[in-house]
């Protein structure tokens, strides 16, 4: 029987996609991590032309699942270390299966309350947790990327208020030009910002960085004393290889007497400012005027999901706000939508405060403290085999490896290994270049890795060297084939 478009087959499907999305999840242990399957034989298996007529809900949910699974990378298998993934806590999971049910389209707060509250009140605790500016505002948005661009949004929008320019309304024809300086080893998706912005990738002025990739502080105070206007300086916390963390004190004070403003990129690397032990690394970051940190990423908020900090509401809103005559106008209340590009959005918050509810303060400052102890596990065992060469201090999570003889780069040997290790299927790194060198990259960003996890893994890791180096040893020439390239995840 139907009711209001709901019938018995479409009950049938919200039973079957909750089975078999937890079955999913409770099977991750098998092996391998990477998909079973290419781009191409995904294709072959749902290839068909547009079907003349449909199908009822359920056998859809049930072609999904049996057809699916074959495409699908096991990110939250404990042991995927690859780019900087979270493990997709069950309990955003769960509550994002209501949001799809629900379906709330959510920027304005007078028609979607329980959207809106769960976002205001994820605002309030993000905060604390993060120990930034209570006040500051916060947008919600689809990852680090676009939290970056609103950040330099709200800047650009506020560098050129005070020059008495209205970037909005007069765009950027004739505008005054606002220095913008970012550290040699910024995540590229600053620059996808920068290039929405109008700003020019190219245009940007570099800093220097050091062997770690932290922006050289003295080098950044050269640059903005031979500058004729206050700039947009943009820090990071957490470079993508290394995990690296500018020094955000002395930026800040660089940043203050230029009468600068200050963003921090921390799109995993905030995170160190919630535990007692690292907050050290990020001293002063409360002292920027935005920041970003995704959700997806250390705080295991089911894709997509990222959150972009002002400290000034007004640039924010200025730079970001809905106003049309036909939405309701709620006065002095910003609505959600008001911080970032989308008007139409889905309900973000929901899933963001049942993992906050989920985990609880100690619940994340565990999660961070355990991540980073296993990453230095990893490494210190890697680094203890000969051969094996751990390229950064490992300060958070994050881990970059390289194989070859000592005193050799070794680029063949390493993209080898890392081809070896993901094909058997225990672990899954990902590659990377750090410092012109060929490396194996493990991030520890999921929830459930535990330390039988991480030994594992280094087994399987020193087990493909050793394999390597046998076989090499007798034959120096092979064909070297890294996996695709995920830009900068
Ligand atoms: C991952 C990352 C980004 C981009 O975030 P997305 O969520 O992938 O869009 C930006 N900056 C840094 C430092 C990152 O690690």
């Amino acid at each position: 029987m139907s009711h209001g478009g709901f019938d018995s087959n479409d009950r049938q499907a919200f039973r079957l996609a909750a089975e078999a999305a937890a079955d999913y999840r409770q099977a991750l242990e098998h092996t391998p991590i990477r998909a079973n399957k290419t781009y191409d034989e995904m294709l072959d298996v749902f290839d068909e032309a547009l079907p003349e007529t449909g199908i009822s809900s359920d056998e859809i949910i049930t072609l999904l699942d049996e057809k699916g699974r074959d495409g699908l990378s096991d990110v939250c298998n404990p042991r995927f270390f690859g780019y900087v993934i979270g493990g997709g806590h069950p309990a955003a999971a769960a509550a994002d299966m209501l949001v799809a049910a629900w379906n709330q389209n959510s920027p304005m707060l007078q028609v979607t309350p329980t959207a809106a509250a769960l976002e205001e009140l994820s605002r309030r605790w993000l905060l604390d947790i993060l120990d930034l500016p209570r006040d500051a505002s916060l947008g919600m948005t689809t990852g680090g990327t676009m939290a970056n661009a609103v950040a330099l949004a709200a800047a650009r929008n506020e560098m050129l208020h005070r020059q008495g320019w209205d970037v909005e309304a007069k765009g950027l024809y004739g505008a005054p030009e606002i220095p913008v300086i970012v550290g040699a080893e910024a995540h590229s998706s600053i620059f996808s910002g920068l290039r929405l912005l109008g700003f020019g990738a190219e245009r940007v002025l570099t800093v220097p960085a050091d062997d770690q990739g932290r922006m050289q502080a003295a080098k950044l105070a050269e640059i903005v004393s031979g500058l004729d206007s206050a700039p947009i300086i943009v820090a990071q916390a957490g470079q993508i290889n290394s995990g690296a963390i500018d020094p955000v004190t002395a930026i800040a004070d660089i940043a203050d007497s230029a009468g600068a403003w200050l963003h921090v990129d921390g799109a995993f690397g905030l995170w160190a400012h919630a535990h007692p032990d690292l907050k050290s690394q990020l001293k002063g970051v409360e002292r920027a005027q935005s920041w970003i940190v995704d959700g997806h990423k250390w705080l295991q908020v089911t894709y997509d999901c990222g959150f972009v900090f002002v400290a000034d509401r007004a640039a924010h809103v200025r730079a970001m706000g809905h106003s049309a005559a036909y939405l309701p106008n709620t006065g002095t209340m910003q609505d959600p939508g008001d911080f970032v590009p989308e008007l139409s959005r889905r309900a973000r918050g929901v899933p963001v405060w049942a993992v906050l509810k989920a985990f609880g303060r100690q619940g994340i400052i565990d999660l961070i403290g355990k991540n980073c102890r296993l990453a230095r596990r990893m490494a210190d065992a890697l680094g203890r085999e000969s051969g094996v060469h751990i390229l950064n201090d490992v300060n958070l999570n994050q881990v970059t490896v390289a194989f070859g003889p000592e005193g050799e780069v070794g680029d063949e040997m390493t993209g080898r290994v890392l081809q070896a290790v993901q094909a058997e299927g225990v672990c899954y790194p990902s590659h990377g270049v750090w410092r012109g060198r060929k490396i194996m990259r493990l991030s520890v960003t999921g929830f459930a890795t535990t330390d039988e996890d991480a030994d594992r893994s280094v087994d399987a890791i020193i087990r493909a060297w050793r394999d390597d180096e046998n076989r090499t040893r007798h034959k120096p020439t092979e064909h070297l084939q890294i996996m695709p390239d995920l830009e900068g995840q």
